[in-house]
């Protein structure tokens, strides 16, 4: 500063001491500081202001309300294996294929959209929530909303819960199908009384869960189903402004042997256009081809559209979020920088919560809810953990369990802590070695008790800043 200002060091330091500020030759001092002494020295400072080059060729500015209009819901389909969401997907892909479109190919390109009436609804085609939260998890923020396949004559079952978990902590809406209404053995109102329990009350019931009896077998519902997507959306006001540069999320990728990378990407806010150079997470491409759902080359896709492009110079993985951008160059500088910046990823597994930086983090005003998952032995573990733990909020960070099941700490487990910022406790359980080597990748902290005395009084303990460092 005092360079800048073309005087000897020792001056400013004896105008700092005149404001109060006792300051080393090397210290910083803070801009407000510098406006006064540059005064002092006739002399005027100004803010330097730093652009990344992401703001130089991502457009991200505020889109105007005037600017905005509805968009189509983008929807995942949900549930325990077997209960029949792969049959529930392809209903609705088949029945709504119209009369021209009836003898055309339909091209699997992990996402499809469907009309009803006159409105779009586009479905990601790979169902579940691991895909779910492995995009969440990269940052991708792509679902509106879930819907829960629970087989009516099978009920609630292990992945049902994992999926309402996962869609829960996503802040998703979720809509219930009971499928497999054709089975003698179907039984929706167990359905229904099971979901309570998970706090998903019917709306029949007074609560706010739509719960819709279908069958894939003979398509009743389904129409019922497709409304309800309609009306929910309708109530969440989804939005998008298609007069900007395209930012949006790569579904899935490979690589072909004649065309190079291939990518789905979904469109979530903006127009995409063949020739728009794009980011893709650490790849710059070109917009060479488009193609849609049904097969059909494209030269525009608006928000909520679903696409497989060719043109990127990689492949770029699933959950990767990309933008068109205004510079083919710096973007080769930005792809550059996430290049360097992945290498540090270790650097930014650290700045997830864990007991030890609890404290810190609560200090630091960070830290408003504790977020766990409970992994237990016998169901009955499962519950005395929830309550324990709960009680242990207070006025500064509330202790939220945000799943809870009996089995050993999954790969799913970890994914779900990691796209949501929680920690595991298991209680006589393990993990089995994938989830191991994913916590460890992704500095999930896991903690596994014998007692379940031991883990109340650890948590008790991180969350006063009492907690006794290992070693
Ligand atoms: P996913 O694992 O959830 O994707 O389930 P699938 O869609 O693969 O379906 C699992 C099994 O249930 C298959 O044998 C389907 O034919 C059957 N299934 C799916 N939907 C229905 C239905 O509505 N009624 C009956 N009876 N069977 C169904």
């Amino acid at each position: 500063f005092a360079l800048r200002l073309k005087v000897a060091a020792p001056e400013v330091i004896k105008k700092l001491m005149g404001l109060g500020v006792f300051a080393a030759i090397n210290d910083t001092i803070d801009f407000d500081t510098a406006v006064l002494i540059a005064d002092e020295f006739h002399a005027k400072v100004e803010k330097e202001v730093v652009v990344t080059i992401e703001e130089r060729i991502i457009d991200d500015s505020e889109d105007d309300e005037a600017n905005l209009v509805a968009r189509a819901p983008v929807v995942v389909v949900m549930g325990h294996v077997d209960h029949g969401k792969t049959s529930i997907l392809d209903v609705i892909r088949h029945s709504n294929v119209t009369e021209g479109e009836a003898g055309g190919i339909t091209q699997h390109i992990g996402a499809y959209r469907v009309k009803v009436g006159d409105r779009d609804v586009t479905f990601l085609d790979t169902p579940g929530h691991a895909a779910f939260t492995t995009m969440r998890a990269r940052g991708a923020q792509v679902t509106d909303i879930a819907v829960l396949v629970v087989a009516a004559d099978d009920g609630i079952m292990p992945q049902t819960v994992e999926a309402i978990n996962h869609a829960k902590a996503a802040g998703v809406s979720i809509l219930v199908a009971i499928n497999k209404m054709d089975k003698d053995g179907a039984n929706p109102d167990r359905v229904k009384e099971q979901l309570t329990e998970y706090e998903l009350v019917p709306e029949e019931w007074g609560g706010d869960t739509p719960c819709l009896p279908v069958s894939a077998h003979t398509k009743q519902g389904i129409n019922d189903l497709l409304e309800m997507i309609i009306l929910t959306a309708d109530m969440m006001e989804l939005k998008a402004n298609p007069d900007r540069a395209a930012k949006g999320t790569v579904i899935e990728a490979r690589l072909d042997k004649g065309m190079g990378p291939i990518a789905t990407v979904l469109v979530q806010n903006g127009t995409l256009k063949a020739g728009d150079t794009i980011v893709a997470g650490a790849t710059v491409g070109r917009v060479r081809s488009m193609m849609d759902d049904k097969g059909r080359r494209v030269t525009e896709a608006g928000p909520s559209v679903p696409v497989e492009i060719t043109g990127l110079g990689d492949v770029p993985v699933g959950g990767d979020t990309f933008d068109a951008v205004s510079d083919e160059r710096l973007a080769r500088e930005l792809v550059e920088q996430r290049l360097n910046d992945q290498k540090e990823e270790v650097f930014r597994a650290q700045t997830k919560v864990t007991l030890d930086n609890l404290f810190e983090q609560m200090r630091e005003g960070e830290m408003k809810e504790l977020k766990i998952i409970v992994k237990a032995d016998v169901q009955g573990s499962v519950e005395a953990v929830r309550q324990s733990l709960e009680k242990l909020s207070n006025d500064e960070v509330r202790v939220h369990i945000i799943h809870g099941a009996v089995g050993a700490v999954s790969e799913s487990d970890v994914m779900l802590a990691n796209a949501s910022n929680a920690i595991i406790v298991g209680f006589n359980v393990r993990p089995d070695p994938v989830a191991e080597e994913s916590a460890k990748r992704d500095g999930v902290d896991m903690r596994l008790y014998r007692i379940i005395y031991d883990c109340i009084e650890e948590i008790e303990s991180a969350m006063k800043g009492m907690l006794a460092p290992k070693y």
